[in-house]
This record gives structure tokens, C-alpha cells and sequence, in this order.
């Protein structure tokens, strides 16, 4: 297998009739930077910023975030890197963060709602994001949006930056793109909205989109088992922000783990996602399953499954796969 893996490596993640699919990994320690290199993947679709933070006794300084970013940047060289905000509180804890116990933390004060609320904390993240991307490409997105107006807020704090910055004659990155992820299903029925708002890309965090759409704790096995992303609910919403990004011509990823699942891509790609952002160590099994779609054959009978009455249609599309040597 692991042969098969280094085989593909240097191949695209193209389907067999030709659809090209960028992939990419998701990072957030430096040794996961390696992985880049090593999977042959397109870039790093999600970089959860939150990781260097919580392994550090106290907040870092602009200096060392800097220092950080631009190290990222280097080693990914030419490949793009989608950088995430500070997404804490919830199951994400920092060590020197005293926060007050909550009934429900995964609905609680956490990521946008901590950072837009401090954005003192954010403003320092932005600007060594910044002087780390000068002269170069700049790819920044915020997590657990809710609202249209949480995004404008997000993106003038952002242009709050950009001015300070250039007013302290600061090299600025020579392209910007600021984009937002999609995990809260307020946002969902926003979508239309949103893409005519100051919007470079959308990134659907499948983790926490699923967790909220069927209330189920992404993390208690009791329930995160009971409900199956490969169902009739899940699909179709999908297959609607699809349809909405795409008339709007807004860039669409999907960075949970999700798209780390082979069939589960395999049916992503059917929806119409042309980017995706794995786990490193799914890189291999995930391209070898793109590489073995024909999607004129997979997405009508994907789309075929949207209105069906079942909790689950993943059985279906397993025996379909293995009809179609998937
Ligand atoms: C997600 O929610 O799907 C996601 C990618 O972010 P995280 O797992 O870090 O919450
Ligand atoms: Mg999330």
C-alpha cells in the first residue's frame, strides 16, 4: 500500500474523465509542514493556527507569531497555505487562558466569538500575518462564523490592520484572500448573502457543520456515530452551497475529516467540490480513490440519493462503488 501511495505521489488528483482536484493537507504543527513534500499534496488547505498557541506557557509576541507564519510560508515554497485564525475555547484550551466553566462549550464563548470580542488578541494575529506574508501571498480565514455581520466585522478588524501597517510604511503581502469557513448552519441560510460580501474563498469545516446540524458532540461516541455525513440531509446541503458558490463564482474547500474518508471524497467531488483539505496520512488512499472516479457515471447516481428517506445512504454508495471498482 504504502508503495502505491509513494507511486502516486507525483500524479494529479485527476478523476479517470480528466476533473482536476486540488489537494491539500491540513497543518498545524512544523513537522506536518514535512508532510507536504512527502504526500505530493497542492498546498495546505487548513492551518490551525490555535496548535502553535496552545503548546506555549503564554501568549506569543508578534515577533515570534511572525517568525512562525513566515517559517510556514517558506516551507510550503510555491504551494499556497490557507491560514486560520485562533479557533479556541470549546474542546481547544489554551494552558494561560482562564475561562469561565460553561454548560455547553462547544456552543459556547469559543474561536470568532473570543477573538472578535478581544480583538486585541486577533489584531496581533494579523499583523504578523501580514509582515510574514510581505511581498508575497496572503491566504487568511476565520473559524466559527455565524453571521454575515461576524464576517464584516472579522474583515474590518482585518482592514484596520492593513491600514496600520501600511501606515507604518510595513511591506504588505502582494496578494491578500480573505475567506471564511463554514461550520455553523446559520451561515449556511446566509450563504447567498455572504458571497456578495468582500469574499476571496469559503472553507466548510465538515466537523463542526455535521456536529451542529444533527446536535450531535463531534466528540461523544455515544451519538457521533448515530448520523453519517453520507446521508440525504448532508448531501443536500452540500450540493446547495455548491450551487451557491459556484453561481457566485466564490472558490469552495472542505477541510474536516470528511474528505478523508476515500468514498466519502469520492462523493464530495460529485457534489462539484473541486478542493479538498485532508489529514497528511490520507492523502495517498484519498487520490487513488479521485484517480478511480468517473464522475459522468458517480454524480448522477449521487445526486440520485438526495431525496431519499434514510439516515444513511453510505451502504448504497459502497456497493455502487464496487460495482464501479471505486
Ligand atoms: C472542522 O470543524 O471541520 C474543522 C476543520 O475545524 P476543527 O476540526 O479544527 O474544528
Ligand atoms: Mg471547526
Amino acid at each position: 500500500r504504502r508503495e502505491l501511495y509513494h507511486r502516486l505521489r507525483d500524479l494529479p488528483a485527476e478523476t479517470r474523465d480528466g476533473q482536476r482536484i486540488s489537494l491539500r493537507i491540513n497543518a498545524g504543527l512544523m513537522m506536518d509542514m514535512e508532510n507536504l513534500a512527502e504526500t505530493g499534496a497542492d498546498g495546505v488547505g487548513l492551518y490551525r493556527t490555535e496548535i502553535p498557541f496552545m503548546a506555549r506557557p503564554s501568549l506569543p509576541s508578534v515577533e515570534s507569531q511572525t517568525h512562525l507564519y513566515r517559517r510556514v510560508l517558506e516551507l510550503a515554497g510555491d504551494k499556497p497555505v490557507v491560514f486560520r485564525t485562533l479557533d479556541v475555547g470549546g474542546d481547544k484550551l489554551l494552558p494561560y487562558w482562564q475561562s469561565q466553566p460553561e454548560d455547553n462549550p462547544a456552543l459556547g464563548w469559543r474561536s470568532a466569538r473570543i477573538t472578535l470580542d478581544r480583538p486585541a488578541i486577533l489584531r496581533q494575529q494579523l499583523r504578523s500575518l501580514l509582515r510574514a506574508s510581505a511581498g508575497r501571498e496572503l491566504r487568511v480565514m476565520f473559524p466559527m462564523i455565524a453571521t454575515v455581520g461576524e464576517f464584516r466585522l472579522a474583515r474590518h478588524i482585518l482592514d484596520l490592520e492593513l491600514a496600520r501597517e501600511a501606515a507604518h510604511g510595513t511591506p504588505a503581502p502582494e496578494r491578500l484572500l480573505v475567506g471564511t469557513m463554514l461550520e455553523v448552519p446559520s451561515l449556511v441560510w446566509q450563504l447567498p448573502a455572504l458571497v456578495r460580501e468582500r469574499l476571496d474563498f469559503v472553507s466548510i469545516g465538515s466537523n463542526d457543520l455535521l456536529q451542529f446540524t444533527f446536535a450531535a458532540d463531534r466528540g461523544n461516541p455515544r451519538v457521533a456515530g448515530r448520523y453519517d455525513p453520507l446521508s440525504p440531509p448532508v448531501l443536500s446541503m452540500l450540493r446547495r452551497v455548491v450551487e451557491i458558490c459556484d453561481d457566485a463564482q466564490v472558490p469552495l474547500s472542505l477541510c474536516g475529516e470528511m474528505a478523508s474518508r476515500p468514498l466519502d471524497a469520492a462523493v464530495l467531488i460529485a457534489l462539484g467540490f473541486r478542493t479538498l483539505s485532508v489529514s497528511a496520512p490520507s492523502v495517498g488512499r484519498v487520490k487513488q480513490a479521485l484517480r478511480s472516479v468517473d464522475l459522468g457515471v458517480l454524480r448522477p447516481y449521487v445526486l440520485s440519493l438526495l431525496d431519499l428517506p434514510h439516515t444513511s445512504v453510505r451502504d448504497r454508495l459502497n456497493n455502487f462503488g464496487r460495482d464501479i471498482r471505486l
